[in-house]
């Protein structure tokens, strides 16, 4: 099933994020996770891609696994600045031949020693070619608060707008954690013409450590009320996730509320908090 399809519905959905391992002695563990997550049926899974594309393997197979096993639609991440267009390729005819229809297509960030391979720069150039190569359905990326390298937020949309224009479907956002970002970024999209459904990315925060990553990978903005949960509870691992999750479960509520109501949640390959927001969010996303 494509997911265009899905979100064309219009109702509330809720969709999971698991991340491949990254060696094989990880794989029984990962999966192990990616299908308790695939059991909670959500209304699709998405399966990251590796940076440099050496795990393309693992993201196809569990991909092509929960869509299987679980019936859940699937949603393979692929990266481009660090592959070559024969290696790009490759993956695609892989995904065809599991049954993948759905490819979220991203540039991937430019690694620490700054070396790339030639044939791609921007995600929209990936779009363009995976257009051509056979009927998937095909999203992006989007930063609310813009992406780290971006001159300014206009510019971005701006670029944003080739990606729609070269053929994605739909855009999934980077995890914010004030909604009034998202609400102004929809705001500015639309009055760029980008009219594609809008994926809201919700990071429930389990963990001190897990903030500190995001932030110095993103510098998403931090609100004070999130700040004050990190401050009560950070040294408590047991209440920092209580709190985690009920803040990513009020975020949610209040995006549906707005009508923002593709809501797709970067579970950390943990399925209890996975668990626990289908659970708290069971009467609102049916
Ligand atoms: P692009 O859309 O190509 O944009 C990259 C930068 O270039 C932006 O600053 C943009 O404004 C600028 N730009 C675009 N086009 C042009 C142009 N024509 N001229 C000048 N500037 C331009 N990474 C992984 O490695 N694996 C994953 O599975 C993965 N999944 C992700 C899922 C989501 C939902 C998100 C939000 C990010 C994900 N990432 C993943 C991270 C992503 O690869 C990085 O954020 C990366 O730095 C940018 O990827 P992009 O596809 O948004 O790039």
């Amino acid at each position: 099933m494509k997911i265009r399809d899905i979100l064309a519905e219009g109702r509330p959905t809720l969709s999971f994020e698991v991340f491949p391992p990254k060696t094989q002695d990880k794989y029984e563990s990962v999966e192990k996770a990616a299908f308790a997550i695939a059991a909670l049926k959500p209304d699709f899974m998405s399966v990251t891609y590796g940076a440099g594309g050496g795990t393309s393997q693992y993201t196809v197979q569990i991909a092509a696994d929960i869509k299987e096993r679980y019936g859940v639609p699937s949603l393979a991440h692929l990266t481009c600045v660090s592959s070559t267009r024969e290696k790009v390729h490759q993956v695609l005819e892989e995904l065809k031949e599991k049954g993948i229809e759905n490819i979220l297509a991203l540039r991937g960030d430019i690694p620490a020693d700054g070396k790339v391979e030639k044939d791609y720069q921007y995600a929209s150039q990936l779009i363009n070619e995976i257009k051509q190569a056979g009927d998937f359905c095909i999203g992006a990326a989007c930063y609310p608060e813009g992406h780290v390298e971006s001159v300014n937020k206009t510019e971005d949309i701006l670029h944003l707008k080739e990606k729609v224009e070269a053929g994605c479907d739909f855009v999934t956002t980077q995890m914010f954690f004030d909604n009034n970002i998202l609400y102004n970024f929809l705001y500015r999209v639309r009055e760029q013409g980008i009219m594609v459904p809008v994926v809201a990315g919700i990071m429930p925060v389990t963990s001190k450590s897990q903030i500190k990553r995001i932030g110095l990978m993103s510098g998403t903005e931090l609100p004070v009320r999130f700040r004050a949960l990190l401050d009560r509870f950070g040294d408590d691992p047991a209440a920092m996730k209580q709190a985690g999750i009920a803040y990513a479960t009020e975020q949610i509520i209040d995006l549906i509320a707005n009508g923002v109501n593709a809501i797709h949640v970067y579970t950390m390959n943990k399925p209890d908090v996975a668990a626990k927001l289908r659970e708290n969010l069971s009467e609102i996303i049916r």
